[in-house]
């Protein structure tokens, strides 16, 4: 890679943790570190998902996962099977500190504000309660459809997909009992695996990110509830963007920091803002074992105020409809249907009970897993329904072996011998890939053409 920029080295002479030497030794090291985080609703062990490669536990959470190297993700079918997400180690931490703040026994609402591609929403999902209810929110709208399609490869039906500004949420007042900043920054902390971010990193660029991250806030946080917890991370090193991002809002809003337990053995480096003496924690990879980044909690101050009256109720599937998308479901009587636009949409019983205000007030993507288009006679499956956690166990399946899924992945034509007329889903080591409907003289392939693997080649897992 280029060269650390001297402005970025100089200005974090003297910080907490910042050790010149081995900081710029390790940006020159060919070493790279790649992590995953499991869908344990899908699967939970890790040596059936990477059975060449040697693993080990990331410490601060349950389901994230180093690996010895890194495999062909594009060509692994349990990746677009959605059985994991390939997400950087040290921004997993994120879970530490949800479940040091925030009561993860009860259900509650959650908002990751800027959430593209859908890392920390994935993880957020996880660590909640699962009758909470996660917005999951991005405001350039191409990156809010890579969110979405990170979202439905989740399979969670208790998340929302947002595409709105910071300042939209302001038609929610104290309406979040957890809200998520992880913000647009300067990126220094991705530089050892983004070398362009090197070309492009300036002071005052970092001067430029830390005004908008004030911004996104102040919009943000009226939709805090009193009492609620808000989680602000970068990956930058720059004070600018994180010590005094931490003053600043103990002293614009009166943010009460809330500190967080290390452990020695993970080498995170507490660090305290100049002011206020508020605690934030500072990952630098010579130290730790992943990229550079930064995060603090934060509990607004006042009193909880009482969740705002929902009057319009959602309009629930008919009867005759419903009966139509159970057989696909598993029989999970809190789940909601709702009717949107001639389809079916499955819902946690409390995200329906949401759905009339957030899409009163927000421009919704996606909402819960859409099962599907319906027909007067039938169900026709989404390839949502396919890949989500609350599709049923017992619908005709095919296994397809590795050459076979990466034919149906490439939306390639297919032959199946001995398979079962109609809707069957295509299985990779028994997980959901999506849908294929076979006819008596040939085989439909479903898979959705915006998802379809374009890039040439063969898999080196
Ligand atoms: N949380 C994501 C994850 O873990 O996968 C990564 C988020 S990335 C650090 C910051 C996100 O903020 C980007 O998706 C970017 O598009 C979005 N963003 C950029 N400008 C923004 C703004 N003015 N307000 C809100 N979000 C913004």
């Amino acid at each position: 890679m280029s060269a650390l920029p001297r402005a970025l080295t100089d200005s974090l002479q003297g910080l907490p943790g910042f050790r010149e030497e081995s900081f710029i030794q390790v940006h020159q090291s060919p070493e790279r570190v790649t992590s995953i985080r499991l869908q344990t609703q899908k699967i939970t062990d890790i040596s059936a998902v990477f059975p060449q490669l040697e693993t080990s536990p990331v410490p601060w959470t349950r389901s994230g996962y180093y690996l010895s190297s890194r495999p062909s993700f594009t060509f692994d079918p349990l990746f677009h099977a959605g059985a994991y997400y390939v997400q950087e180690a040290s921004s997993m931490f994120l879970e530490e500190a949800i479940r040091q703040t925030t009561d993860t026994g009860v259900p509650i609402k959650a908002l990751d504000l800027c959430a593209a591609p859908g890392g920390k929403s994935t993880l957020i999902q996880g660590a909640l309660h699962p009758d909470s209810v996660l917005v999951a929110n991005e405001v350039i709208k191409t990156r809010a459809a890579l969110l979405a399609d990170n979202i439905t490869r989740w399979g969670a039906a208790n998340v929302v997909v947002t595409n709105n500004d910071p300042r939209d949420f302001q038609r929610l007042p104290g309406y979040f009992d957890l809200m998520v900043v992880d913000a647009p920054c300067s990126g220094s902390g991705l530089f050892r695996r983004d070398p362009e971010a090197v070309e492009e990193w300036s002071r005052d660029n970092v001067i430029l990110c830390s005004q908008r991250q004030q911004r996104i806030l102040a919009d943000a946080l009226p939709a805090l509830q009193p009492g609620g917890m808000l989680i602000y991370s970068t990956c930058s090193y720059s004070v600018e963007e994180d010590e005094q991002i931490m003053d600043w809002l103990a002293e614009n809003f009166g943010m009460e920091n809330i500190p967080l337990q290390l452990r020695p053995e993970w080498h995170i480096v507490e660090t305290a803002s100049a002011q206020h003496k508020a605690l934030g924690y500072r990952f630098y990879p010579d130290q730790v074992k992943g990229e550079g980044f930064f995060i603090a909690c934060f509990r607004k101050p006042g009193t909880p105020a009482a969740p705002p009256k929902i009057k319009a109720g959602f309009s629930s599937l008919p009867r005759k409809e419903a009966e139509l998308v159970q057989p696909w479901l598993q029989d999970a009587p809190e789940m909601a249907l709702m009717a949107h636009n001639g389809e079916a949409i499955v819902l946690t019983a409390p995200l329906a009970k949401e759905i009339p205000l957030l899409q009163k007030q927000l421009y919704i993507r996606k909402a819960g897993v859409k099962a599907g288009q319906l027909t007067p006679r039938e169900l026709v499956p989404d390839h949502q329904l396919a890949l989500s956690t609350c599709i049923a166990g017992n619908l005709p399946s095919l296994e397809l072996s590795l050459d076979q899924a990466l034919r149906y992945l490439r939306k390639e034509e297919l032959v199946l011998e001995n398979a079962a007329k109609g809707w069957n889903l295509m299985r990779f080591k028994g997980r959901n890939l999506g849908w294929a409907k076979i006819l008596p003289n040939r085989v439909n392939n479903y898979y959705p053409k915006e998802m379809r693997i374009l890039k040439a080649g063969l898999p080196d897992l």
